[in-house]
């Protein structure tokens, strides 16, 4: 078997060998770019506008071309692309925002920023994602209470996959709510041969390294068909300032920065992450590719097993963010992989609403298909460098394992 040596850490005090794998191969993808990196990095430190420069500009117009969004806007990370919308539409105290509880933190985290209150909803136990059946059950029940004003609904693209969108977006309407796509797992997935935009008021991802399309630093994005949140999500990223429609009617000889139309917050892509994020941004299409052969592989290889590989929602392609597979003894699988030099993760051990955190947040009726998921879930290696000798070694690590 082939090792690469930046892989393989030798003990040499006990002449032992960790060959412990990547669990995301960054170096590999970094090896096949490093030329166009370099270049990219190279031309900002020429101009020297290290700021809101001109790769931020252009970054965000080949990121909305790429999903089919009239508009993209960048920032910080994808925890603040969460929060630019809600932001933006006044979400705040007394306000209800339905998220799943099966997510990574950033998801509800955001709601008590502006005062307002994330209300958890269970999941398909087949894709993860939010359950159309429960939403509308969840949503009927903070209304019968009347304590909370139902406003915005974030689905997420958990592990790559789209959310049920048609099904929720329908349920968004009805219920006159905002409806956010959190794609910061799944930036690049379709369903039907649409991207989430097609159904969403805004969808948001990050460039957070380890994420599908990942930058070398933090960063996030916002995109969105309609102009006007655009530009008052412009004004927010960058403190509050004056938008053109602000400034209508009024004459203001300095910067719009210095006349702050509102309480806004500092979210910028740096233009470094910009110009690192267009080089990785020309081959995300033949990544996300890739992803998908592994991902076929993963599924061929691990038929008959005990373990249950992942779904796919029909009409669905994935970006494969992880690859997901589930055992009643997941703890046990880990432990094994572990000692084969196999990393794994188990996304999300505990659920939103049971962390300390959200605990006095409202989720109705309870949520049992995120709880039995939590307990069964177990990630693989997935990238899209991952070759095939590597893979089948960790397929037959899992076959193998009887307990
Ligand atoms: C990573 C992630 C975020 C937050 O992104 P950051 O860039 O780390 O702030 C939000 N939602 C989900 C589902 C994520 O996986």
């Amino acid at each position: 078997m082939q090792y690469d040596r930046a892989q393989v850490k030798i003990t040499f005090a006990c002449y032992e060998f960790d060959m412990t794998l990547p669990f995301i191969d960054l170096a590999a993808q970094q090896r096949r770019l490093r030329p166009q990196l370099d270049a990219a990095i190279a031309v900002v430190l020429d101009h020297g506008a290290y700021v809101m420069g001109p790769e931020v500009a252009a970054f965000e117009q080949a990121l909305a071309a790429f999903c089919g969004a009239k508009l993209a806007l960048s920032c910080a990370n994808g925890t603040d692309a969460l929060a630019l919308p809600l932001m933006a539409w006044d979400v705040g105290l007394g306000d209800a925002v339905f998220c799943p509880s099966f997510s990574f933190t950033a998801t509800a985290e955001i709601m008590p920023w502006t005062g307002a209150a994330p209300v958890f909803v269970d999941i398909r136990p087949d894709t993860y994602t939010l359950d159309p059946a429960a939403l509308e059950n969840a949503i009927r029940a903070i209304k019968a209470e009347g304590k909370l004003r139902p406003r915005a609904i974030i689905a997420v693209d958990l592990f790559g996959q789209s959310a049920d969108y048609p099904a929720i977006a329908a349920i968004a309407r009805a219920h006159d709510l905002k409806l956010i796509a959190d794609s910061a797992q799944g930036f690049g997935c379709t369903l039907n041969g649409r991207h989430p935009i097609h159904w969403a008021d805004a969808v948001t991802t990050s460039f957070f390294p380890a994420k599908p399309l990942g930058a070398y630093g933090d960063g996030g994005a916002v995109l969105t068909n309609n102009a006007a949140l655009w530009e008052r999500m412009d004004s927010l990223r960058i403190h509050g300032k004056a938008t053109p429609a602000d400034l209508a009617g009024q004459t203001f000889a300095h910067e719009a920065k210095y006349l702050s139309a509102r309480v806004g917050m500092n979210s910028r892509l740096d233009t470094l992450q910009a110009a690192i994020l267009l080089v990785k941004l020309s081959v995300f299409a033949k990544e996300i590719a890739l992803r998908g052969a592994v991902a076929d592989r993963y599924a061929h290889g691990l038929k008959g097993c005990v373990a249950v590989p992942p779904k796919v929602i029909q009409g669905g392609v994935s970006t494969w963010a992880q690859y997901t597979i589930e055992h009643s003894n997941r703890d046990g699988l880990a432990a094994h992989l572990k000692t084969l030099g196999i990393p794994t993760a188990a996304y999300y051990p505990v659920p939103l609403h049971q962390q300390t955190c959200y605990a006095d947040y409202p989720a109705p009726g309870g949520l049992p298909v995120t709880e039995a998921a939590a307990a069964r879930v177990l990630s693989l290696p997935m990238h899209p460098d991952l070759d095939e000798e590597t893979q089948d070694r960790i397929i037959q690590a899992v076959r193998a394992f009887n307990g």
